[in-house]
């Protein structure tokens, strides 16, 4: 049986909001709640653990396990990993991504017991054309394949041992530049899969991503 790590400590200055991100309304209940209800109809996860800033522990939706997060987004993913006892396969999910469906989840997780990769991670197809500039920030050194390019998504599913080992052996520096766990297990040389996600897996970073992920919702899209 799975357990689901969802990842809340942020503080979400981007958004301009005082509370946390994963805390602030989003169509009548917390951004965090959305992600919580969709983990619940996933029939293989047996817990769900939610890491939150330290002092908004008693925010955890019902039926979660809350822990305190840690300064990077990766140290929040090992206090949760760490605090969750069992379950194998282990999800990770931003609760910055509410709209993500359980298809979307079970797709991911299905992945992975298909194929031999140590990770599956939902992503999308770029659909811009991207350029690396140089050291200047300015001028362009080279265009990317865009027919190779995926944005990477959560939910991102792994083995166990696999995300444990990548976590645990990786400096404080890594974590904290990990803005990923799948990059630690392509660091540790492991396997990684995408699997595409469905268009309305927004992440939402800014107060005009809060608005599209209302507007998705009362379209009935979310
Ligand atoms: O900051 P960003 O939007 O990239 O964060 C992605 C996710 O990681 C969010 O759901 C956020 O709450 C979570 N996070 C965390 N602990 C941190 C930083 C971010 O749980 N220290």
């Amino acid at each position: 049986m799975a357990v689901a790590l969802v990842v809340a400590a942020g503080r979400g200055e981007r958004l301009g909001s005082v509370r946390p991100k994963a805390l602030v309304p989003l169509a009548g209940k917390p951004m965090l709640q959305w992600s919580v209800e969709a983990l619940r109809a996933v029939g293989e996860v047996q817990r769900i653990m939610v890491a939150l800033p330290a002092a908004e522990l008693e925010s955890a939706p019902g039926g979660t396990i809350a822990v305190a997060g840690g300064e990077a987004r990766s140290q929040s993913v090992l206090a949760a990993l760490s605090a969750s006892g069992e379950g194998d396969p282990v999800i990770v999910h931003d609760a910055a991504r509410p709209l993500a469906r359980p298809s979307l989840f079970e797709a991911a997780l299905a992945e992975l017991r298909r194929s031999h990769a140590d990770a599956v991670i939902a992503a999308a197809p770029v659909s811009d054309t991207v350029k690396e500039v140089g050291e200047d920030g300015r001028t362009v050194s080279r265009t990317l394949d865009r027919s190779r390019l995926w944005a990477v998504q959560t939910p991102q599913v792994f083995r166990r041992e696999v995300l444990q080992r990548a976590l645990d052996d990786a400096s404080d520096e890594l974590l904290a530049a990990a803005t990923d766990d799948a990059w630690l297990v392509e660091q540790a040389g492991g396997t990684v899969c995408v699997v595409e996600a469905d268009p309305q897996n927004v992440k939402v970073t800014t107060a005009a991503d809060l608005r599209l992920a209302e507007l998705l919702l009362a379209d009935g899209i979310g």
